[in-house]
C-alpha cells in the first residue's frame, strides 16, 4: 500500500489542522488488491481491429440504432461493436427484479408487460420488411417469455443476474436483425462465451483474451462483430454482470484482450469537459488527456466514462476515444498514455460522500494505528477515497453507507468517531499539477469563501481533492471555473 500512499506535509494558513495528506484512487487500489491484473503482460501482437462501444441512449431509439449502423460501416477496418441495453431497460429490469425479490408478482408482471410493449413499438420502427420484423418480434417473444417464466420460479440472486442480462441480449440481437436486413455482413458474438470474472468479481483478462482470440480466429473473413456490453460469466459459470454502467468496462477489456488499435466510447456528450456543463455556464471540451488524469476524473464524477474502464486500456496502451453519436464529426476526447500538456485540465465533483473522523491520543507516536483503521474498511469491503491525518486524528471518506454502522462500531474501539454525511469531493485534475506555478495559491484564493472540510494533495502529481459540504458544491465548481480556467 505504501506504493500508493505517498504523504506530503503541508500546512495551509487557513487549514493548519491538516498535517499530512494521503490520497490514492480506487483504480490503483484495485490493481494493488488484485495483482493478477499485472500478470497479463505477455501480449503477442496488436490485432488490427477497433472497438466501438455505444451506450444506452445511442441505441435507445430505432433511428439511433440506424445511425449506429451508419457509423460502424463508415470505414471497413475490422471492428468489434459493443452495445449497451436500450436506455431505460436496465433500470426497468432492476425494478422487475426488486418486485420479485419483494414477492410482488403483480407489479413485476405489470412492469414486464410495459417493457415488452416498448420493445414491440421499437421493432416496428427498427425494421422495415415483414421478414425482419418477424425475426425481431420472435427475439422479443423469446426474452419476454423467459421473464414471464421467471415470475413462476422462486427468486434468487442468480435469477436476478439472469434478469439483468436481458437488456444487452435484446439490444444486440435486435441490432443484428437490422444489420442483416440492411445486408451488412457481421457476426454476433455472445459475450457469455468469452467475458469471465473470478470469485472476487474481477475480470480474467488472460482468459478473456484466450477465448476471444480463439473465437475471432474461427471467423477470419468477418470484419464486423457485435457483442454485448455489461454481461459476463462468474466463477461458478453463471450469468453475471460487470455492475451498472459496465458496458464501457466490457469495451475496454475487449480492447485490452486483443490489443485493439483504439477503443471508441460513443455516448451523447462530446467528450470530457473541463467542468460539469450541467452546473457551470461555460465549459471547454478536453481534446487530449492521459490515462492517469482520466482515471482521476472518471472516478470523481465525470460520468462520461466508467472509472473501471481505464486500467485495461492503460495496461495494454490502447487509446480510448470519447465520441458523440449525435455529433460524430466532433473531435471528442482522446485518452492516451501521454498527457499532452502540463497543468490543470479539469474539475469534477462526486456527491454522496461520507467523512469519518477517528480521534485518539493513542495515535500519538504510535505505529500500526492506521493499519488497524484500514483493516476495518477492508473487512467490510468498503474502499476509502480521501485520507487526511493529523497527529491525533485521521479522517477518511467513503462513498457507500452499506456497512457504515458496522464500520463505525468497530472504529469506536480505537477512538472517538465522528461521521459527516452529505459531503462532496471536488477534484482538480491535471498533468503534473504539482509543478504548476502558484497553483495552490490560485486554487485556494478562488474558493476563499468556501469552508473546506478536507484537503488531499500529493497522493498523485495529477490531483488536488477537496471535501466540502454538498451545499457548497455548485459554488465551488463555479468559483474554480473562474479561478483556474478564467471562464
Ligand atoms: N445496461 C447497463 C446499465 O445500464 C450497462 C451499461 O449501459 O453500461 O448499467
Ligand atoms: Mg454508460
Amino acid at each position: 500500500m505504501y506504493l500508493f500512499i505517498n504523504s506530503v506535509y503541508l500546512s495551509f494558513e487557513f487549514c493548519n489542522f491538516v498535517r499530512s495528506t494521503y490520497f490514492f484512487i480506487k483504480t490503483s487500489l484495485s490493481l494493488y488488491l488484485h495483482p493478477q491484473k499485472f500478470l497479463f503482460t505477455h501480449f503477442e501482437h496488436r490485432i488490427i481491429m477497433k472497438i466501438m462501444k455505444f451506450g444506452g441512449t445511442s441505441v435507445g431509439k430505432p433511428e439511433r440504432m440506424h445511425q449506429v449502423a451508419q457509423l460502424i460501416t463508415k470505414t471497413d477496418e475490422p471492428k468489434i461493436v459493443v452495445l449497451s441495453a436500450l436506455s431505460g431497460t436496465t433500470n426497468a429490469l432492476v425494478g422487475i427484479s426488486d418486485y420479485l425479490a419483494a414477492r410482488n408478482k403483480v407489479e413485476a408482471k405489470t412492469s414486464i408487460d410495459k417493457l415488452e410493449a416498448h420493445y414491440r413499438d421499437f421493432v416496428l420502427l427498427l425494421a422495415s420488411t415483414e421478414e425482419a420484423r418477424a425475426k425481431a418480434n420472435a427475439i422479443v417473444t423469446e426474452h419476454f417469455e423467459f421473464l414471464n417464466i421467471i415470475l413462476l420460479i422462486s427468486f434468487s440472486d442468480a435469477l436476478n443476474k439472469d434478469i439483468l442480462a436481458q437488456g444487452e441480449l435484446l439490444s444486440t440481437k435486435l441490432f443484428s436483425v437490422f444489420l442483416e436486413e440492411q445486408g451488412i455482413a457481421h457476426e454476433l458474438l455472445p459475450a457469455l462465451d468469452f467475458m469471465t470474472i473470478d470469485e472476487y468479481e474481477e475480470p480474467q483478462l488472460p482468459n478473456i483474451r484466450e477465448k476471444l482470440t480463439a473465437i475471432l480466429s474461427e471467423h477470419k473473413s468477418t470484419k464486423l462483430f457485435v457483442t454485448q456490453g455489461y454481461i459476463c460469466r462468474n466463477a461458478k459459470g453463471e450469468v453475471d454482470n460487470l455492475k451498472r454502467g459496465g458496458s464501457d468496462y466490457t469495451a475496454s477489456l475487449v480492447a485490452a484482450a486483443i490489443k485493439a488499435t483504439v477503443c471508441e466510447i460513443w455516448t451523447d456528450i462530446d467528450g470530457m469537459h473541463n467542468n460539469d456543463p450541467r452546473i457551470v455556464d461555460k465549459t471547454l471540451p478536453i481534446k487530449q488527456i492521459s490515462f492517469d488524469e482520466a482515471a482521476e476524473l472518471a472516478y470523481f464524477g465525470a460520468k462520461i466514462l466508467h472509472p473501471t474502464c481505464i486500467w485495461p486500456a492503460q495496461l495494454t496502451n490502447v487509446p480510448v476515444k470519447l465520441l458523440n453519436t449525435m455529433q460524430p464529426e466532433a473531435e471528442g476526447t482522446v485518452i492516451t498514455q501521454e498527457a499532452g500538456s502540463v497543468g490543470v485540465k479539469a474539475v469534477a465533483a462526486k456527491d454522496g460522500i461520507i467523512a469519518i473522523k477517528i480521534k485518539s491520543s493513542r495515535m500519538l507516536l504510535a505505529y500500526g494505528f492506521l493499519r488497524k483503521i484500514f483493516e476495518v474498511f477492508e473487512k467490510y469491503r468498503t474502499s476509502i477515497d480521501m485520507i487526511t491525518t493529523s497527529e491525533v486524528a485521521v479522517s477518511v471518506t467513503i462513498d457507500s453507507n452499506l456497512h457504515l454502522e458496522e464500520i463505525v462500531k468497530e472504529l469506536e474501539l480505537y477512538g472517538t468517531v465522528e461521521v459527516d454525511t452529505n459531503q462532496t469531493i471536488v477534484s482538480i485534475v491535471g498533468n503534473e499539477i504539482s509543478k504548476t506555478e502558484h497553483i495552490l495559491q490560485r486554487l485556494f484564493e478562488s474558493i476563499a469563501e468556501i469552508p473546506v472540510r478536507m484537503v488531499s494533495y500529493g497522493g498523485s502529481p495529477h490531483n488536488v481533492s477537496l471535501l466540502v459540504n454538498s451545499e457548497f458544491k455548485i459554488k465551488t465548481l463555479q468559483l474554480l471555473n473562474k479561478g483556474l480556467f478564467g471562464l
